[in-house]
């Protein structure tokens, strides 16, 4: 019965702190463990809640999570890929390279021709796993890393961007990502400041209407402090290399730190969040004509929207030089995510 902690290993001891709204699942409660103090969803969601999340319309532009501007992202992967390949490059001339959470492949596509590397993604979302593989012929497994039964010890380089938080057993997650890593191999994660994160949700809650809840719209299920995290991660197996701080002007904002600064949560009606996510959630991955359509929009969205500027190599440097400013070391918890680098022990 007792589901333990996955930071302290505490058994029975989370108590519920503010209760918020997944849309398409329902009501839920964010815990907070009692030994450590992290918080988390509890209790953790079914698989068939995570495919109501994620296993169709994730990245459709009209669904509740949808993202529009795709040929942004597509462009800031080029950028984020070229920069990755540098680093990769003076680790070793060839490796392989996984990126679990590849989303539609931007990233793994810029990458692949850039050096010596063999680049490989995980995705849960049907369409984005699908749409990576048709559109750059890159090979993505579709599923979880626990479900997408990769082989021990065969990566050099892994990267999560924005994923830690989403998956329901994080420690369970870092063990199977351990797992398929070389020893020596390296893990970059990138996951939010659980405070920045909960602190606007808090906030929310505490003004909200009895009949409605802050919507956890990113689908956010734990919420790391900088100290749970590398905890977390060492007891895992792993030793910590750096740690930064990044985006700090969003972290603040939403840490409260700028005055008169409003939050931008959304409230829902409970009666409204156990409806579907989006329009028909959960067809894109199967159906192939509205497949097609989705993809073929998206397409359109990048070819339309494509400035020569974010293509031009100063400009990548440029950009580079903004993130740092935008950076400070991980012990200063300000910024809105943790950029963490780690290696197999
Ligand atoms: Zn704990």
């Amino acid at each position: 019965m007792a589901d333990p902690c996955d930071v302290c290993g505490a058994a029975g001891a989370m108590t519920p702190l503010v209760e918020v709204g997944l849309p398409g699942v329902g009501p839920v409660w964010i815990h907070r463990c009692g030994g450590c103090g992290v918080r988390q969803v509890r209790p953790r969601l079914a698989p068939a809640a995570l495919d109501a999340l994620y296993g169709g319309d994730y990245f459709a532009p009209g669904s509740a999570h949808g993202f529009a501007g795709y040929a942004r992202q597509r462009q800031r992967y080029e950028r984020d890929a070229f920069f990755l390949a540098r680093e990769l490059r003076r680790i070793a001339p060839a490796g392989r390279f996984l990126e679990v959470g590849s989303a539609l492949g931007f990233l793994l596509a810029a990458l692949a021709p850039l050096g010596g590397w063999e680049v490989e993604g995980v995705e849960v979302s049907a369409f984005g796993a699908w749409y990576a593989r048709d559109r750059f012929g890159v090979t993505v497994h579709q599923g979880t890393l626990e479900r997408a039964g990769l082989p021990p010890a065969a990566f050099d380089y892994v990267l999560q961007k924005d994923l830690l938080e989403h998956v329901t057993h994080p420690r369970r997650h870092l063990e199977q990502t351990r797992r398929i890593m070389r020893p020596g191999a390296r893990l970059r994660v990138i996951t939010p400041n659980g405070e920045a994160d909960v602190r606007p949700l808090q906030r929310a809650a505490a003004e909200s209407p009895p009949d409605a809840l802050p919507v956890l719209g990113q689908g956010h299920l734990s919420f790391f402090s900088r100290a749970q995290l590398l905890r977390l991660l060492e007891n895992v197996g792993f030793r910590v290399l750096r740690v930064r701080s990044i985006g700090v002007r969003r972290g603040l904002r939403a840490l409260g730190a700028i005055p008169g600064w409003r939050s931008r949560t959304r409230l829902m009606r409970r009666v409204d969040l156990t409806a579907p996510a989006g329009p028909a959630a959960g067809e894109a991955g199967r159906a192939p004509e509205r497949r097609e359509d989705q993809a073929a929009r998206i397409d359109a969205e990048i070819a339309a929207q494509h400035r020569r500027v974010r293509a031009w190599r100063p400009y990548f440097h440029y950009r580079r030089l903004l993130k740092r400013f935008d950076a400070v070391p991980g012990a200063l918890a300000v910024g809105q995510d943790f950029d963490v680098l780690v290696e197999k022990r």
